[in-house]
């Protein structure tokens, strides 16, 4: 390999000097340096020093299929000598999109027939933000901008993607959110829920929404946006109350639902979208990580047939695009991911084998003292770490467990997600049950070390 002639301690020092990292803590990076990251294979990440971790998050929630499929390498080469790029401005297309757009609209819930394709699932919220303002002004109803997002909501971090998403820390670096972004509750039972009847709760967030049509004025309110399950602040798992009750707002409102399946998309709850699993007709879906498996960047915004028909009858054009909006190796790379999601059945074997399983054995983890609550749907996971089972109380200085938490996993051998003091897992949909043990008893004994290291 070309990367084996560094030592870790030249890397970490480049790094360091050259580097400026995405969501780090410089002062945490210079006082320890990187981990750095070498190969992968399988659900397995390989670093400079030959250590071996079980990775538990597929990369950044995206690596849905695993590492090192030779598959996705060859058409990408093939793409490469065929037509590296060209692009889909000014009525030209190539047959990698139009098939990968074919392909979408195929297992995309509902009626979202049309794709508009982007470099990330940032700016694919960003092009949700234009749409909906747009659709709205071309029906005549131009004053019909705000949208309305949660609290702690994950949105990507482009200023429209951090607007709407819900996250204070973010927000105070840049003047955000930008105007006509507004923020309800989230549905998050645990930690704002716990003194209540979690369907009650699930109700009552619920209608925030509606009370903050009313308050904004029907005419005003553009969109709704929403995470079937917020992943970045959590994975918050909705109470059963919540979603249905969104969706009869949503139908008796003349309001647009957007939800964002950029984590839950491509197989996540063990079915091809989280709109699946809980029955929503979204008018526009936000897609990106799992499209592609996380091999090239890639995302896009499902459009259903009640918006673009506006569009494409009504618009004249559509002044919004990007150079690689619809590259051409990226959507070769990203219809082979869909081929082997469906031909070796990843989705259905997770849905009805191996989610069930990682779902009993996490939650035997809810024994564990320092654990308040270990939840999770399909292959997602969470685990609330807490100062006090009993009453589930949380710590003093919020965020030092679940730090010491993530670093003694690695330690362990296993990629674990610290959200404060909320371990978090999205592991690669391919894990067996003989990996699923891995991956709970490296949880388990990285629990036990939090334990011994913070007492
Ligand atoms: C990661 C993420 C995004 C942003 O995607 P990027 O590709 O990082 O820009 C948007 N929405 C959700 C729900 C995400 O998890």
């Amino acid at each position: 390999m070309a990367t084996a002639n560094r030592s870790t301690r030249q890397w970490q020092s480049l790094d360091r000097d050259h580097f400026l990292h995405p969501f780090t803590n410089f002062s945490e990076l210079n006082a320890k340096g990187s981990r750095i990251i070498t190969s992968a294979h399988g659900a397995y990440i390989e670093d400079t020093d030959g250590n071996r971790y079980l990775d538990g998050m597929s990369g950044l929630w995206c690596v849905n299929i695993g590492y090192g499929r030779e598959e996705l390498a060859e058409v990408a080469n093939a793409q490469m000598r065929e037509l590296p790029f060209y692009n889909a401005f000014f009525q030209t297309a190539h047959p990698p999109a139009i098939e990968l757009a074919r392909r979408l609209a195929q297992i995309a819930p509902g009626d979202l027939n049309h794709v508009f394709f982007t470099g990330s699932g940032s700016e694919a919220n960003d092009t949700v933000v234009r749409t909906v303002r747009l659709y709205w002004s071309l029906l005549g109803q131009a004053d019909k901008r705000v949208i309305i997002s949660r609290t702690n909501a994950y949105h990507g971090s482009t200023m429209a993607g951090a607007s709407l998403g819900g996250m204070q820390f973010m927000h105070a670096q840049g003047g955000l959110p930008i105007p006509d972004i507004v923020h309800i509750g989230q549905p998050h039972w645990f930690k704002d829920g716990r003194d209540e009847d979690p369907g009650e709760f699930g109700l009552r967030m619920a209608r925030e929404l509606e009370k903050k049509i009313d308050e904004l004025g029907e005419h005003r309110v553009a969109a709704f946006i929403a995470e079937p399950i917020q992943g970045a602040g959590g994975v918050v798992i909705p109470p059963d109350t919540y979603w249905p009750e969104i969706r009869r707002i949503c139908r008796e409102r003349q309001i647009l639902l957007v939800v964002d399946e950029v984590i839950c998309g491509f197989g996540r709850t063990g079915h091809w979208f989280g709109s699946d699993y809980y029955e929503l007709e979204p008018d526009l879906m936000p897609i990106a990580k799992g499209l592609s498996s996380g091999y090239l960047p890639i995302g896009g915004v499902m459009v259903s047939d009640r918006v673009s028909r506006v569009l494409t009858e009504e618009g004249g054009e559509y002044a919004h695009g990007f150079t690689y909006s619809g590259h051409p190796v990226c959507c070769a790379v990203a219809n082979a991911n869909i081929g082997i999601l469906e031909r070796e059945g990843i989705i259905d074997n997770v849905r009805e084998r191996t989610a069930p399983y990682l779902q009993k054995r996490w939650r035997e983890l809810a024994d564990h003292p320092l654990v308040g609550e270990a939840r999770g749907l399909g292959f997602l996971g969470a685990l609330e770490l807490v100062a006090d089972k009993a009453t589930g109380a949380p710590f003093d200085k919020p965020g030092k467990t679940g730090l010491a938490c993530r670093e003694h996993a690695f330690d362990n051998g296993l990629v674990m997600r610290a959200v404060g003091d909320t371990m978090i897992i999205a592991p690669p949909l391919i894990l067996d049950e003989s990996q699923i043990d891995e991956l709970v008893g490296k949880a388990r004994k990285s629990l036990d070390d939090t334990m011994a290291s913070t007492a």
